[in-house]
C-alpha cells in the first residue's frame, strides 16, 4: 500500500481518505547545524521517522514542511526563516485543507524545537474545530527509551544524537571532519529564573550547541530504528481512537 500522498493519484487519495481520518505531518526547518552537518538536517529527520512510521501503521503521509520558525539561527549563512505568525496560518491552513477530506487526527512529527511554540497554539485552536493534532518530538522518545546512548552534551543542537541520525541517512552529506565539540557559553545577562530571547551565535561560534565528535552511524541506525518503532504503534493506536473520544468534554 503506498501511504506518500505526493506519489498517489488523486483516486487513490480519495480511496484511503473516504475510509481514514488520520494522516502524518512531518515539519522541519531549513537552519544551521554546525559547520559539519547538513541545513535540511532537521527536515531530514522529520521526514524518515515519519515516513518509515506511517508506512508500517499505513496511515498516510504527507511531504515534509522544510521551513520553520528558526530565525534564532540567522547569523549562521543559509538558514531560512518564518516568522512564528506566517509559520502557524501556514500549518493551520494545511490542517484545514486536510480537514476537508474528512481528516480529524493529525500526527505532527516536529523536527524543530523552535516550532514548538506555534505547534501548541495551533492545536488548541483546531480543537475548537473538532481537529486533534497531536505533535510528536523525537528527541523526548529517544531520551526515554535509550537514555544511555548519548550524555546530555551530545543530545542538544547539532550534536552527536542528530548528527548520528543524518550519518546513518545521508552519510554523504555530514564532513565528520569538520565537525566540532563547543560547549555554550554564558551570556552577560544569564541568571538563574531568567529567560533571554538570545540567538544561537550568542553562546556559539560554530552552531554547535555540545559535543558533535562522537557521532556514528550505529548510534544514528539504534535511535532511527527505536523511535520509528514507538511512533508507528502510536500511529497504529491514533489511527484506531474515535474523534469524538478525543473530543473535549462538555461543561462540568
Ligand atoms: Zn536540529
Amino acid at each position: 500500500m503506498k501511504t506518500r500522498l505526493n506519489e498517489m493519484s488523486w483516486v487513490e487519495a480519495r480511496e484511503y481518505l473516504v475510509e481514514n481520518d488520520t494522516v502524518v505531518l512531518p515539519l522541519g526547518s531549513t537552519e544551521q547545524h554546525g559547520p559539519h552537518a547538513p541545513l535540511g538536517t532537521d527536515s531530514f529527520i522529520a521526514k524518515a521517522w515519519a515516513e518509515e512510521a506511517a508506512k508500517r501503521a499505513r496511515v498516510l503521509c504527507l511531504p515534509t514542511v522544510p521551513f520553520g520558525v528558526s530565525s534564532e539561527h540567522k547569523q549562521f549563512w543559509g538558514t531560512i526563516w518564518v516568522s512564528s505568525d506566517t509559520f502557524k496560518n501556514y500549518v493551520k491552513e494545511l490542517c484545514l485543507a486536510l480537514n476537508y477530506y474528512g481528516v480529524k487526527k493529525i500526527a505532527v512529527i516536529n523536527g524543530h524545537g523552535g516550532n514548538l511554540n506555534a505547534l501548541s497554539e495551533i492545536a488548541r485552536d483546531l480543537r475548537e474545530k473538532s481537529i486533534f493534532l497531536s505533535i510528536v518530538h523525537w528527541w523526548y522518545i529517544s531520551r526515554n527509551l535509550l537514555p544511555d546512548l548519548f550524555k546530555p552534551e551530545e543530545r542538544r543542537h547539532a550534536c552527536s544524537e542528530e548528527t548520528s541520525i543524518v550519518l546513518a541517512l545521508y552519510p554523504q552529506n555530514v564532513k565528520m571532519n569538520k565537525s566540532v565539540d563547543e560547549l555554550p557559553r554564558k551570556h552577560l545577562a544569564h541568571a538563574v529564573g531568567i529567560t533571554l530571547p538570545l540567538d544561537l551565535v550568542d553562546q556559539t561560534l560554530s552552531g554547535v550547541f555540545g559535543k558533535s565528535t562522537t557521532a556514528s552511524v550505529g548510534k544514528g541506525e539504534k535511535v532511527l530504528e527505536t523511535v520509528t518503532d514507538e511512533l508507528s504503534k502510536y500511529l497504529v493506536f491514533l489511527k484506531k481512537m474515535r474523534i469524538d473520544d478525543l473530543e473535549k468534554k462538555q461543561r462540568v
